[in-house]
């Protein structure tokens, strides 16, 4: 039984076929169609699904946005432009004819790195910071996605009352202070203009104010998880995202949270699947869908 997973993000468009082993095989990746129509997605996902045509006996995707009823959605429609209500289950069950699942691609990487944790762990919080935040909870050994398919979404959990803006209209979300993009528009003087990557950079040579931009990400991220504690009793917390594996800001995250009360003390891990969370994630989810 293989299963062909896809995972739809804002820039890539990846896929994978993955076997009964949990090996990955075969995968390709094209660019996320910059037109965002959904003629130019359609076509796209032809392309890619067939490369396995024949190979494949169901199809499991992780995608960005909130997938309700395998329909995309977002909670800031502007993310996903003419994607927005993009049928995507049925789409791709009508040019693969497979059946397939859908996921929100941070609930498939919790699910992917719940189940590394499965024989220590039965309540275990994703949270990835990148360009945004978002994450996904295990609870008891269940994935929550919830009625609207919109848990997990923790990065638009309040951080700063009168912190900025949020891409979804709230003010001071954990992403508009935590996330690359947030980094980045805190920059002011000789890092104005610079992107997360060159911040992180700078704050290794020891530039304080790229020093502080980092910090005060890591101090978000390290109270939205002890909120998590408070709220799930989460066991543990795994980082993953580029800004979360950057390296020392999971140390960050995890040296912070020690200052708090020792309630809300919780290990931060690393994520492992990095690259592939959102593939074996749908895989895995499928795959225990099934059983
Ligand atoms: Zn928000």
């Amino acid at each position: 039984m293989y299963t062909l997973a896809i995972d739809l993000g804002g820039t890539k468009l990846s896929a994978a076929l993955i076997g009964e082993k949990h090996d990955i095989t075969q995968r390709r990746e094209l660019p996320t169609p910059a037109s965002a129509s959904p003629q130019s997605l359609e076509y796209a996902l032809a392309e890619l699904t067939g490369h396995y045509q024949g190979k494949a006996h169901r199809v499991a995707v992780a995608s960005t946005g909130i997938i309700a009823n395998g329909v995309l959605t977002a909670l800031n429609p502007d993310n996903l432009g003419g994607l927005n209500h993009f049928p995507l289950q049925a789409c791709l069950e009508k040019l693969t004819g497979l059946p397939c699942l859908v996921l929100n691609d941070a609930q498939a990487a919790a699910w992917a790195e719940y189940c590394l944790l499965s024989d220590r762990f039965r309540h275990v919080t994703f949270i990835t910071v990148s360009t945004g935040v978002g994450g996904g909870s295990v609870i008891a050994g269940r994935l929550l996605t919830g009625p609207h398919h919109f848990a997990g979404h923790i990065g638009h959990i309040q951080a700063d009352p009168h912190g900025p803006i949020c891409g979804c209209g709230r003010t001071g979300c954990v992403e508009a202070i935590a996330s690359g993009r947030a980094i980045a528009a805190g920059a002011k003087h000789d890092l104005r203009g610079k992107d997360a990557r060159a911040i992180f950079a700078r704050a290794e040579q020891g530039h304080l104010q790229a020093r502080q931009l980092i910090a005060r990400s890591a101090e978000a991220i390290a109270q939205l998880s002890a909120s998590l504690k408070a709220l799930l009793d989460t066991e543990c917390i795994v980082l993953g995202g580029s800004i979360g594996l950057a390296p020392g800001y999971r140390e960050q995250v995890e040296e912070l949270l020690t200052r708090l009360p020792p309630a809300f003390h919780l290990p931060v891990y690393p994520a492992r699947y990095r690259h592939d969370a959102g593939l074996m994630g749908a895989a895995l989810w499928c795959e225990y869908c099934a059983t």
